[in-house]
């Protein structure tokens, strides 16, 4: 399975005419199924990064926001276009096009095979996040972490060991609980980030647009 980030606070690769901006967006990519998880704030750079990273939004299928604020759903208006029929996993709102396939969710579910949602975790806003089935265990992928890192990663575990996280950490402050973890990469709104390098330097990786990972 590989992750792309296409959308980030940061840009990784400097080589590529790639914008950042406040937002998150990344891409899942395993076998047929490309699955668009968040959609940053504006549909220009997202699909702007998306070109200058060769990467076709009509080979898109399904599209999963993590939850309802801007700067994880501003780029579907202008992502509808270039979308095939792709069903469209989120926690309240309506689909705004007819391609698109509203899937409301509230329980935990299996996406496509290897890919899960937690289902809706209760915060400051209510927010899913996708637990990835990598060949070292499970990588969970989160936009903003408004119920919490520390629920996140426990609604998560219903599908096994957890080895990976990924996304935005927002405040998240309890950092020896990432002791263990294969990969972190704190993106987009992580306050912590600085510390998190500084505490797991062998684990943690900087995230930013273009970033690619193979789990
Ligand atoms: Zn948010
Ligand atoms: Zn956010």
């Amino acid at each position: 399975m590989r992750l792309t980030v296409v959308y980030d606070n940061e840009v990784y690769r400097r080589d590529a005419g790639l914008k950042s901006d406040w937002g998150f967006s990344c891409l899942i990519e395993k076998d047929d199924e490309v699955i668009l998880f968040d959609t940053g704030a504006k549909g220009e750079i997202l699909l702007s990064n998306m070109r200058n990273l060769d990467i076709d939004p009509s080979r898109i299928n399904k599209v999963v926001l993590s939850h309802e604020h801007w700067d994880h759903t501003g780029g579907l208006k202008a992502l509808e276009s270039f979308l095939g029929e792709v069903e469209l996993y989120r926690l309240g709102g309506e689909a705004p096009s007819e391609n698109m396939h509203l899937v409301l969710v509230e329980d935990a579910q299996v996406i496509v095979d290897g890919v899960y949602t937690t289902g809706r975790l209760e915060g400051f806003v209510d927010e899913q996040a996708l637990v990835l089935r990598g060949r070292k265990g499970l990588y969970v992928l989160v936009g903003c972490s408004h119920p919490g890192v520390e629920r996140i990663l426990d609604a998560a575990k219903r599908y096994g060991e957890v080895v990976g996280l990924m996304g935005g950490f927002h405040d998240f402050s309890n950092l020896s609980i990432l002791r263990g973890l294969d990969f972190i990469s704190p993106c987009h709104c992580t306050r912590y980030k600085r510390r998190i390098m500084d505490l797991y330097p062998d684990t943690c990786g900087k995230c930013g647009v273009g970033m690619v990972v193979e789990i």
